[in-house]
């Protein structure tokens, strides 16, 4: 029998039931989730974008904290993919007259969903739902601690531009400390063998960040200094409890993305931000809209693609789908 070649797909394995977060992923996980997203890029830009990969299957999105893209681009993923989509929010939902989270949980989980997206405004809180349920549950953001699909499809774009991640040098500049998008990038950025530097004011940086394996620069210019990527974050100010900086004015000034800080990356350096965008805040408005720098759309054009993969992975490990395309 050896030698011979299967001419069988090879059945693709995704070893965990849910994903909440990157953190724990390996570097074949996310090889294989930016592989498939990459097949569904073609598919979404059909006129005919419809699969039946999840035909049958009910995705539930539970948002406790307000969101455009996301939940819009799971949405799309579900129903491209042929789910029966429901979406949930906080002000729709029975937490607004006093049921907890668990309950809640537990109620939406005897409705048989398949998979459950949650955001919520506390970090754990949707590790602590995936303990109560059957279904398989992605982590939409959760609080300041993760965002998984937001660091895959950063990671997408990267690679579709880039062509690798390893070795390219990425610049994380702003609100680190309150961004479940930095925490996610960091991890898999440094699990893919990236350089990964954040440039923030010392007030916005979680003490001890060195310990993740990245480089800290307080100055934008050493900061962005050769950079392959600059990836710009939002002040979250929703987070912040007290005064992080002195006003949106002089953060702009030091920290705010513009052509004169851009000049020391790459020439060709990509802009990214995961939206939504403060302009005039921590980027420039002329920057932000520069198409032959900025790749801000097409991340959240990716991020449809990135989603149907994961819809596609963690439903191949429910019962009754299977795992070969
Ligand atoms: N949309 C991203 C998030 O939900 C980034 C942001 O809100 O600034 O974390």
């Amino acid at each position: 029998m050896s030698g011979r070649v299967s001419a069988e797909p090879q059945p693709f394995v995704f070893p965990h039931r849910h994903l909440l977060g990157i953190e724990g992923l390996s570097r074949d996980d996310i090889a294989l989730l930016l592989d498939l997203a990459e097949s569904y890029i073609a598919l979404n830009r059909r006129a005919e974008k419809k699969l039946d990969v999840l035909r049958g299957r009910t995705l539930i999105n539970m948002f406790f904290e307000s969101s455009t893209r996301t939940r819009t681009s799971f949405e799309l993923a579900g129903k491209r993919l042929g789910a029966d989509v429901i979406n949930m929010s906080t002000s729709s939902s029975s937490i607004k007259k006093g049921e907890t989270l668990i309950d809640t949980a537990l109620t939406l989980n005897a409705m048989q969903p398949d998979v459950l997206v949650v955001r919520h405004p506390d970090s754990g809180a949707v590790r602590l739902l995936s303990n109560h349920v059957e279904c398989a549950i992605i982590n939409g953001g959760d609080g300041s601690h993760e965002h998984p699909t937001q660091a895959l499809l950063d990671a997408l774009v990267i690679r579709r531009h880039r062509g690798r991640l390893a070795g390219l040098l990425i610049a994380i500049c702003g609100d680190i400390m309150h961004s479940r998008v930095a925490r996610s990038n960091i991890h898999l950025l440094t699990i893919m063998g990236a350089r990964v530097r954040l440039v923030a004011p010392p007030t916005l940086l979680p003490a001890a960040i060195e310990r993740m394996g990245v480089e800290v620069h307080h100055d934008m210019h050493r900061g962005l200094a050769d950079a392959d990527i600059v990836m710009m974050l939002r002040l979250q100010t929703e987070r912040m409890q007290g005064s992080f900086v002195p006003s949106a004015r002089e953060y702009f000034h030091f920290y705010g993305l513009t052509y004169e800080k851009l000049a020391v990356a790459k020439p060709d350096a990509l802009i990214m931000h995961p939206g939504p965008m403060n302009r005039g805040v921590e980027i420039d408005s002329v920057v932000a809209d520069d198409i032959t720098r900025s790749v801000i759309l097409e991340q959240v054009e990716l991020g449809v693609a990135v989603r149907q993969a994961c819809l596609e992975v963690l439903a191949r490990n429910l019962p009754g789908i299977g795992h070969n395309r």
